[in-house]
């Protein structure tokens, strides 16, 4: 059997002041008709009570234990930023920022930089610590960093608020002083830099944080018998690809935004089934409309989704679809929610339990019930 895994990202959402959830008041026939075809519940994507990132979450429903298997998220940032990672490294987050002379914190995002920063990764990356590590630029004031051979972890630099100063790295004691060495070197090395000149916030520290020991965990081939790939262009959830030895498929026109292809990636998908068995697809845009609490939005973008379902619909005699979210995004929260998402799961074999529309409360009265996010792709694998 072939199965396509459709994650709306973040658009599972809760009723809250409006009357209605953005997937209920959005006017959705092919969702609709996908959940009349087949079976549909709610799911706890972690587990009851617990709010889920996009790691957590998509980790969780390609079948993996967290507590067994989750290696932190800077770990899967860097994997996202096409870094390579050995056994024994750490890797973490990182932040531009501006510091005073005595590293206390004055903007986390250094004036929400941007732009081409080759510069500072060079002279990043030029630093002498005692230790080999790697500096990457992504977006924006973020990157990631990466500690080689480490072996145990250590903590985080970032404060995580302005006005304090820079935390000392504790744990492993080599690698730790390494890393504090960094700190202090950075300061030194990037308030000289040229482009920093005329800078109101200068661009002068790296702030650590999400440290993870990078450790090898079985492949989703190793773990389910079954070829994968991912279509995503978020790096957290492409990072959870190249955790689990998934193939990344790309697709042009596919962007992380409203305007993302999703036509290309649906038909990516299907045709992938040719040389897959498996294959997740990651829309982003709906969590954005959650976090920027848009409503409408959020209904929009569901709209456009439903407009190019038809394509997996036309699939369902061939392979099992399933459809969800890594995460509820409230529109009224502004971020991810605990709240269980809904899930439908239709095809070949597969006999309708009469829930006509897709939606958080729809679904709830479906024959699956509500499960949890490791247990789909158990589910999936019995059809
Ligand atoms: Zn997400
Ligand atoms: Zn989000």
């Amino acid at each position: 059997m072939k199965y396509i895994l459709l994650v709306c990202d973040g658009m599972s959402d809760v009723r809250g002041k409006n009357e209605k959830t953005p997937l209920e008041f959005a006017d959705t026939p092919n969702f609709d008709s996908i959940a009349s075809l087949g079976i549909n519940g709610i799911m706890d994507v972690v587990k009851k009570g617990v709010v889920p990132n996009s790691d957590t979450g998509h980790l969780s429903l390609l079948g993996y234990d967290l507590k067994k298997h989750y290696p932190g998220r800077g770990p899967l940032e860097a994997l996202g930023a096409e870094m390579k990672l050995n056994e024994g490294d750490i890797a973490f987050r990182a932040n531009i920022a501006t510091v005073e002379s005595d590293l206390t914190v004055v903007d986390r995002r250094a004036g929400r930089i941007k732009g081409d920063l080759s510069e500072l990764e060079e002279a990043v990356n030029s630093i002498d610590i005692g230790m080999d590590f790697e500096f990457k630029h992504t977006v924006g004031h973020r990157g990631a960093f990466v500690l080689r051979g480490a072996g145990k972890i250590v903590s985080d630099t970032d404060p995580h608020k302005e006005g304090a100063k820079v935390l000392k790295s504790k744990g492993q004691k080599k690698a730790s002083a390494a890393v504090n060495l960094f700190t202090k070197k950075c300061y030194e090395v990037l308030n000289e830099l040229p482009m920093n000149r005329e800078r109101d916030l200068p661009a002068n520290m790296i702030l650590l944080r999400g440290a993870g020991l990078y450790k090898e965990v079985p492949s989703f081939y190793e773990m389910h018998k079954l070829k994968g790939a991912v279509i995503a262009t978020v790096a957290l959830v492409r990072g959870v690809a190249y955790f689990t030895g998934m193939d990344i498929l790309e697709v042009e026109g596919a962007n992380g935004t409203e305007d993302t292809n999703i036509h290309g990636k649906f038909k990516t998908a299907v045709d992938a089934l040719e040389n897959y068995d498996f294959v997740l697809v990651n829309v982003k845009a709906t969590d954005n409309f959650g976090h920027d609490g848009n409503f409408e939005g959020k209904v929009r973008m569901i709209q456009k989704i439903d407009g190019q379902l038809g394509i997996l619909e036309n699939a369902l005699d061939d392979c099992i679809v399933a459809i969800t979210a890594d995460h509820s995004t409230p529109v009224s929260k502004g971020g991810h929610s605990a709240d269980p998402v809904p899930i439908c799961i239709a095809g070949n074999g597969i006999k309708s339990d009469r829930i006509g529309k897709f939606s958080e409360y729809d679904c709830a009265k479906g024959s699956l019930k509500r499960i949890k996010g490791i247990e789909l792709m158990k589910i999936l694998k019995k059809y």
